[in-house]
């Protein structure tokens, strides 16, 4: 595996689409990443707030972090002094408790919506029907430390590219649909993240403005380290 070459074959591969890598650290060592942001990679990705807080004071600060995994209440507090976006936003408790930490840090922290897009039932996120409902309450505009950039989504993990297709083109439905109707002001339509290692392709034709990617920079993850 030769993470350099890797990275230069995505960033030009994602560069013909108006898009960004950001690049999935989980499991890896501060060294790996290191070798990435020598390339000049500055947005990373990171899914448990334990192993992102152990790995960040060992990193330049011009590293923006991204949060993609699902994020206990209680944890917000400890990403809240640094953390860049917050794709995983699946409730108002949650969005309530990064208003508040967001707020205690003197901070504005921007945020994704989840939607559930798969067919599988461990994917977190909103229905469309409920993120419409929650777009349009007016709690949202009580939240003055927030931001809602976009819309996050993970497709059904299989090898039946049309599903995944699918999945994709109705998230950037429900995207382009919200980007036409009334909006609190701390609302926009801005970054649509979507695509893995096993899909980016198909999410760029489909408007990815965010891809997530880890095993193609890395290789398989090792778990046991
Ligand atoms: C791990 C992870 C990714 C990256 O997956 P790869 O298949 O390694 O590219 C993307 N998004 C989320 C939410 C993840 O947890």
């Amino acid at each position: 595996m030769n993470i350099k070459n890797n990275i230069s074959l995505l960033t030009e591969e994602i560069q013909k689409y108006n898009c960004r890598l950001i690049v999935v650290s989980k499991t890896q060592s501060i060294e790996k990443i290191k070798e990435t942001y020598d390339m000049g990679q500055r947005l990373f990705g990171e899914n448990k707030v334990q192993e992102l807080q152990s790995k960040v004071e060992h990193l330049p600060e011009d590293i923006e972090w991204h949060l993609i995994g699902h994020l206990q209440r209680n944890k917000v507090k400890f990403i809240a002094p640094f953390i860049s976006m917050i794709h995983s936003i699946d409730s108002l408790k949650l969005l309530e408790e990064v208003n508040k930490q967001a707020e205690k840090n003197n901070r504005i922290i921007d945020c994704l919506l989840q939607v559930h897009i798969a067919t599988e039932e461990s994917k977190f996120g909103f229905s469309e029907d409920e993120l419409l409902y929650f777009i349009k309450s007016d709690k949202i505009s009580d939240l003055k430390s927030i931001n809602i950039k976009g819309l996050m989504g993970m497709a059904t993990f299989t090898k039946d590219n049309d599903k995944v297709r699918t999945e994709f083109k109705n998230l950037r439905k429900i995207f382009d649909k919200i980007k036409t109707i009334n909006k609190h002001a701390n609302v926009e339509m801005l970054e649509l993240s979507m695509g893995m290692s096993g899909d980016y392709k198909i999410a760029l034709e489909e408007g990815s403005t965010l891809v997530r990617i880890g095993t193609y920079v890395f290789g398989e993850r090792n778990y046991i380290t």
